[in-house]
């Protein structure tokens, strides 16, 4: 790892040069705080430096807004640091200042992004390490201003650091944006919050030795042992899922245990397990099952002394080092392959599946507004993580259903999806997936989506998907509405059409069309009425009325 300090010390190195180029640039700026410009690139890649990355990328960030806001060009920087500088410093400053020119303007920005990032995923690491010093240091703005850097810092940032697998950054900005985007259930936080930390902080100190000494027991010596205190903005994303009860949140102050190896950390899961009895639901094997965002961890919940739930966390330092600063450590990692051998099976930023998509989908939305609310809805809302039979992770918005897990891998199979199988039972194509599913899609050759799927996928990009099936299948006529059709068999009688229609009909919906067989020589006939609604709601509702017309003898529903 670079050591900044002393780097800068060194005016034959990169970094040493760039420090001092940098500091001549920005000499006669101030920051609105009025301390000195300088600081501000200082401040950036000095996290750089500290999150492992390497010596073009700490260079870039003493330089990232050189080309900005001094005389300096582009070519300058070239011909003194390496065209390599010159292209992450021309990314950092392409990415712009986000400067709220509107909803079109905050999008574009968003797509210089993802496409800088497919081009290199340095530019984003340098505008997240920019971004987070800019939080830092928002209290100087005005009001106004801190709010709305502050929610671009909550929708976009934090998200797009968690997604790259800096959980730890992620975190801080949330936290940082946290107080300016919820003031007031900052202030309710902080006063209930902070007695309940100090006994959760006492309670698990005294539980401590109790599992250093089983571990020591069983040979097992830690890397570290540690409590990890739940942040604020985590804490209020959870209270809000769970109500404002904060005694239901078991892991306000969780602990974390590094170990040596992936076998020493199933062994103490083990280990606590025989301390305590684990809480059933809450063992998670991310060793396993990594998160698409490369998160590997032993998660499991105890109910220990005086039956309090404890949460544990137990990793690798590499895994440590890695749910900490994600993309950045991989970038570590990959530099000292060469000298000792240590291989990471995190992914390479780009075959990262979601930056793979969000780079062609990007281009799919011509829609500024259509592009911005599927972003949002598709990659920053809560995910779950569900599992294809190949064992491949694939991570949806929560609430999806097998047929958004169908189109995610591939627009044939979504549009060919006639039934799904979860763990292996059929499910309902509406079926809500959890995490952990393992989702199995059943085709049909030459099926079409039905309209009816627009009333329950979550998806934006799944429903533009459904869209655009049904208008080839129309051959681009105006859109139809969806429609349901009523299987009844009936027993002949007077008047048990004119019961049926009129039943309908007071259920406000409107009948287009009626067929009807009557079996031969029987007493029973087969209708199929066509109605103008595919609500599943509303034709349940009708279904339940009509099952108390005696000579209806079956009767079922189905959207068309
Ligand atoms: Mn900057």
């Amino acid at each position: 790892m670079i050591n900044f300090a002393k780097t800068i010390q060194d005016k034959s190195s990169l970094i040493g040069r760039a420090y001092d180029f940098s500091k001549t640039a920005h000499a006669n700026q101030k920051r609105v705080s009025g301390e000195s410009y300088f600081s501000h690139p200082v401040a950036v890649a000095e996290y750089l430096a500290k999150a492992g990355m390497d010596e073009v990328t700490v260079t870039a960030g003493l330089l990232h807004d050189v080309i900005e806001d001094t005389p300096e060009t582009p070519e300058e920087i070239e011909r003194k640091f390496g065209s390599d500088v010159r292209f992450l410093v021309e990314g950092v400053t392409k990415l712009g200042h986000v400067k709220y020119r509107g909803e079109a303007e905050q999008v574009n920005n968003i797509r210089r992004m993802i496409l800088a990032m497919a081009e290199d995923i340095r530019v984003i690491l340098i505008k997240l390490a920019d971004r987070r010093h800019n939080m830092l240091t928002l209290s100087a703005l005005p009001p106004q201003k801190q709010k709305r850097v502050a929610e671009e810092t909550a929708e976009i940032y934090a998200p797009l650091a968690y997604r790259l697998g800096m959980q730890n950054l992620s975190g801080e900005l949330e936290d940082l944006a946290f107080p300016y985007t919820h003031p007031e259930e900052y202030r309710w936080l902080i006063e209930h919050v902070r007695d309940r930390y100090e006994d959760r902080d006492k309670y698990l100190r005294s539980i401590r030795p109790k599992v250093e000494r089983a571990l020591r027991e069983a040979g097992i010596k830690p890397i570290q042992i540690d409590f990890r205190a739940k942040r604020y903005a985590s804490l209020y994303k959870k209270l809000q899922r769970y109500g404002t009860d904060l005694d239901k949140i078991y892991d306000l102050v969780a602990f974390r245990i590094i170990v040596s190896s992936i076998g020493e950390c199933y062994e103490t899961l083990g280990i606590i397990h025989k301390i305590w009895p684990p809480v059933p639901g809450r063992i998670k094997d991310y060793i396993a099952t990594p998160k698409p965002n490369g998160y590997r961890s032993l998660h499991t919940t105890v109910i220990a002394d005086e039956g309090r739930f404890v949460e544990f966390q137990i990793r690798t330092q590499e895994m440590h080092d890695q749910a900490e600063n994600g993309i950045a450590a991989h970038w570590a990692y990959d530099q000292t392959k060469g000298k000792n051998e240590k291989r990471t099976s995190f992914a390479d930023a780009k075959e990262l599946r979601w930056v793979q998509q969000l780079r062609s989908w990007q281009g799919e939305f011509t829609d500024p507004k259509e592009f911005m609310e599927s972003l949002k809805i598709d990659f920053f809302k809560d995910r779950i993580f569900v599992i294809t039979p190949r064992g491949e992770v694939i991570d949806l918005p929560r609430g999806a259903t097998p047929v958004d897990f169908a189109y995610m891998i591939h627009t044939d199979l979504g549009n060919q999806c006639s039934g799904a199988k979860v763990n292996g039972k059929i499910v309902p194509l509406d079926y809500k997936l959890q995490s952990q599913d393992i989702v199995e899609i059943i085709t049909q050759k030459g099926k079409k989506p039905s309209p009816s799927w627009l009333n329950f996928v979550v998806g934006g990009f799944t429903k533009k998907k459904i869209r655009a099936a049904l208008k080839e299948r129309r051959g681009g006529m105006l859109q139809e509405n969806p429609k349901s059709e009523l299987k009844i068999v009936v027993e002949e009688g007077i008047g048990i059409y004119k019961d049926i229609t009129a039943t309908i009909s007071r259920s406000h919906i409107n009948i287009l069309q009626i067929q009807s067989n009557k079996e031969k020589g029987g007493r029973f006939s087969t209708m199929k009425i066509i109605c103008d609604t595919a609500d599943r709601d509303k034709m349940s509702k009708l279904v339940l009325k009509l099952k108390k017309i005696r000579q209806i003898k079956e009767i079922e529903h189905r959207p068309v």
